[in-house]
């Protein structure tokens, strides 16, 4: 590789145990594989040498300094959970740097934001809301298991309980305490001024928040961030609607959110999909793996459900009544059936319940399991999903897809759910080719991906974006100059990754 890195060695550990202490340091093998168990979205991850776990920034400072002085990279991890994101890419793994210590959480609702650092986990963040503040609840993700951050979502730009309404989980950022690789802490918003409140995310002069937000840790390590609350009523409910095709379910929903005030500010979290995402969440030899079983208990081909909060119980009628009509109105129109699925009290209960535990059963179906996610403009959504649908039935993947409307309808994200076993001979490489032909295909169509591969979804992006990877490769050596942070499955640059002919500048 072009970028050479050093091995942690014994006198590194040393420093590390100088800086943290001896119980917060380890080489262990067996623990620092129990790191590599996590990752489920990202295929590719190599083992870490040391794992520290720092108490505050001036530590993740003090450790940044030393992994410049012997050229080691530095992989931040919070919960995990984004799977393969949160774990070195590159060789050798270098230290892992575990952030779970640093968790806490000060909450201001009078202005309406928390400060969360990176170890505070989302089960633990609702907890506190529900007994100590009522009214207002935390941004955390909706479908992640509960030692999912609250932060680690953000960093993601991952889709919160009210992304329908308030758009991606970064959007809710006032401010951020970074450590640069070089070991200096600053901050962004009004918090940079000294003393002064996060309470505007723009700063004194242009904000570079948006450098962090999406590096997934390559840029610096954000060690607190400022963060809106939401108000939080209590009048809740989920309605589903079916439908025959994905225009169906997207079409009616855009009717909802387009308008933005009124009903859409009331449907915070509105997420859909297929028949096979219900089969593929129990193990397959306890399920039928035909559609008629499915049709007989009256699910839909495809559905769309609207979790809705209002302040009052005419309001929360007020909103169903309309997404009701706006269905009968478009059955019409399209000449179509969308029946509305009759939910069980306690099918609402769970999807109420929060961190809800929904999307970690997929495992189940086999042991492999793999996220791949992406955004489109919300209406062309359906075409993706259909043509995503075909090639995973041609590969032999059950076409099992999940979407979300992100900020009233504006985006969509588009989530095919790989289940796979993982001991077929070839698979990677096969999850590999599909990658490969889905996202050429997508990108000719202006569609993103969200959680890319380092092999797949990124070069073959920043092949058709040259002057934004240009750019983030200058940033990236102007704040890291011996790029000690792990590139991330952005590969900025490439050649901290792989020694491969760098896709990006000869063209593919
Ligand atoms: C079953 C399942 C369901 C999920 N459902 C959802 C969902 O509903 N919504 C959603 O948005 N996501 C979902 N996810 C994805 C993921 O869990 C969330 O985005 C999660 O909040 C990530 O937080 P984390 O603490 O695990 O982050 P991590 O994986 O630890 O980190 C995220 C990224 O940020 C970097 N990083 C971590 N800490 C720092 C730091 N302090 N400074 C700089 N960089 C850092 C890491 O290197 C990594 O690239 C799901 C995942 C699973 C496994």
């Amino acid at each position: 590789m072009t970028v050479k890195y050093n091995h942690v060695t014994d006198d590194v550990v040393k420093k590390l145990v100088n800086i943290c202490g001896e119980k917060y340091v380890t080489t262990s093998e067996p623990l620092r594989h129990s790191y590599m168990a996590r990752g489920i979205m990202g295929l590719e991850a190599v083992l870490p040498e040391a794992i520290v776990r720092p108490e505050n920034a001036q530590q993740v400072s003090e450790i940044l300094v030393v992994a410049n002085e012997n050229l080691i990279p530095v992989t931040p991890a919070a919960g995990g959970l984004s799977g393969g994101f949160a774990l070195p890419a590159i060789e050798p793994g270098g230290i892992y740097m575990d952030m779970t210590r640093m968790n806490r959480l000060q909450v201001d609702v009078e202005n309406r934001v928390m400060i969360v650092e990176p170890g505070l986990k989302s089960g633990d963040a609702w907890r506190i809301f529900k007994t100590k503040y009522p009214e207002w609840a935390p941004p955390i993700p909706d479908g992640a298991p509960p030692a999912a951050t609250v932060l680690g979502d953000a960093i993601e730009r991952g889709f919160s309980l009210v992304t329908g309404v308030y758009g991606p989980q970064a959007d809710m950022i006032m401010g951020l305490e970074v450590v640069l690789p070089s070991g200096k802490i600053f901050r962004t918003g009004s918090w940079a001024l000294d003393g002064a409140k996060p309470y505007y995310r723009w700063g004194p002069g242009p904000n570079p928040d948006g450098l962090f937000l999406g590096s997934q840790g390559s840029m610096g390590i954000i060690t607190k961030a400022a963060i809106k609350l939401i108000p939080h009523p209590h009048f809740k409910t989920v309605v589903a609607y079916g439908g025959k095709n994905w225009d169906d379910i997207i079409i009616p929903t855009w009717e909802v959110s387009k308008h933005e005030m009124g009903i859409a500010e009331h449907t915070v979290m509105v997420q859909g999909g297929n028949w096979p995402l219900v089969m593929t969440r129990w193990p397959k030899s306890n399920v039928p793996v035909d559609y008629d079983f499915y049709k007989k208990i009256g699910i839909s081909e495809y559905w769309m459900n609207y979790e809705i909060w209002a302040w009052t119980e005419e309001e929360l009628e007020y909103t169903k009544k309309r997404i009701d009509e706006i269905y009968k109105s478009y059955e019409v129109k399209a000449n179509t059936e969308c029946p509305q699925w009759k939910l069980h009290p306690r099918q609402i209960a769970s999807r109420l319940k929060k961190p809800n535990k929904i999307a970690i059963s997929y495992s189940l179906w086999e042991a492999g399991f793999l996220f791949i996610t992406w955004y489109t403009p919300w209406l062309e959504s359906a075409r993706m999903m259909e043509e995503y649908c075909a090639k995973m039935e041609e590969y032999g993947f059950p076409p099992t897809m999940w979407v979300a409307s992100i900020d009233h309808g504006r985006q969509a994200i588009v989530m095919p759910i790989l289940c796979f076993d993982s001991t077929e001979p070839g698979i990677y490489d096969k999850i590999r080719e599909f990658n490969l032909e889905t996202t050429r295909s997508f990108l000719k169509k202006g569609w993103l991906n969200y959680s890319p591969d380092p092999f797949v979804h990124a070069p073959e992006t920043f092949a058709r974006t040259p002057e934004y990877y240009d750019m983030l490769v200058k940033f990236r050596k102007v704040l890291d100059p011996n790029l000690i942070l792990h590139p991330g499955r952005l590969a900025i640059p490439w050649e901290a990754v792989t020694d491969l002919p760098n896709p990006i500048k000869d063209g593919n």
